[in-house]
């Protein structure tokens, strides 16, 4: 089965509306691999302001709240995304889980959200450096997966990425044959969830992917695509990485 390979960028708390520019060298990469799908996802500021610099492109966000509006200050919902234009947005994201304490169950919650509101959920899970180094990493994902996925959840409305938090801007990547286990775990694990839609759920690798890893990465059974941090924040860095998507 042939699964449409996602490269996605997280720019996290960085960017600016002066560092737009970036976006066209992107979107040229882009549109010259329609294979691919590319998604940019920026501070809840710079989406609207991305999406006018290139409407041709898929933006995202990096978190949306589980209700879809009330009393909770400071938070983005699921329809405000939409509304402004967001396809995609990330959920559990292990600087997240870490900085706000977030739980299975609160990242399980706003990704049915995000999906009821048309939102490509992108449902982050991995294993710390202590669960890695104690043999752990394989109960943790499986976990996190139990408590993340609705069961209703689909190819077309779910993305999983891995991101082992000690490969995450480290400069270090697991070695492949850990990479293709943890997918290969994780993809059972999504068959289980979802049934025969787990099959073609895409499973993205992120951690410290850069243009000179990419290709290696993406060539691993069970990796449909990349999730990326600093690297996605220059066309310079980032256009390789789709160049090996492709
Ligand atoms: C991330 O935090 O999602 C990430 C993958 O970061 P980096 O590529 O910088 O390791």
């Amino acid at each position: 089965m042939t699964i449409r390979k996602l490269i996605a960028g997280n720019w996290k708390m960085n960017g600016s509306l002066g560092m737009l520019h970036e976006l066209d060298g992107i979107a040229k990469a882009t549109f010259n691999h329609p294979e691919l799908d590319v998604v940019i996802c920026p501070s809840f500021t710079l989406i609207a302001p991305a999406i006018v610099r290139q409407p041709d492109m898929t933006f995202g966000a990096q978190d949306c709240h589980y209700d879809e509006s009330g009393s909770h200050t400071g938070c983005v919902s699921a329809p405000m995304l939409r509304e402004v234009g967001a396809s995609y947005v990330i959920v559990g994201h292990s600087e997240r889980r870490i900085e706000q304490n977030e739980t299975n169950e609160e990242i399980r919650a706003k990704t049915t959200t995000a999906i009821a509101n048309g939102l490509v959920t992108i449902v982050c899970i991995g294993e710390s450096r202590a669960a890695h180094a104690s043999g752990q990493a394989l109960p943790i994902i499986g976990a996190q997966l139990d408590g993340c996925i609705p069961p209703d959840a689909t190819s077309d409305n779910l993305v999983v990425a891995y991101e082992p938090i000690w490969a995450i801007g480290t400069g270090n990547t697991p070695p492949p044959e850990s990479i293709a286990e943890m997918h290969a775990s994780i993809r059972d694990r999504l068959c289980l969830l979802l049934g025969s839609e787990g099959k073609k759920v895409r499973i993205l690798y992120g951690g410290s992917v850069t243009g000179k890893n990419a290709e290696e990465l993406m060539a691993i059974p069970d990796v449909n695509g990349t999730l990326v941090g600093g690297a996605s924040l220059t066309a310079e860095q980032f256009v390789p990485i789709i160049e090996a998507g492709g």
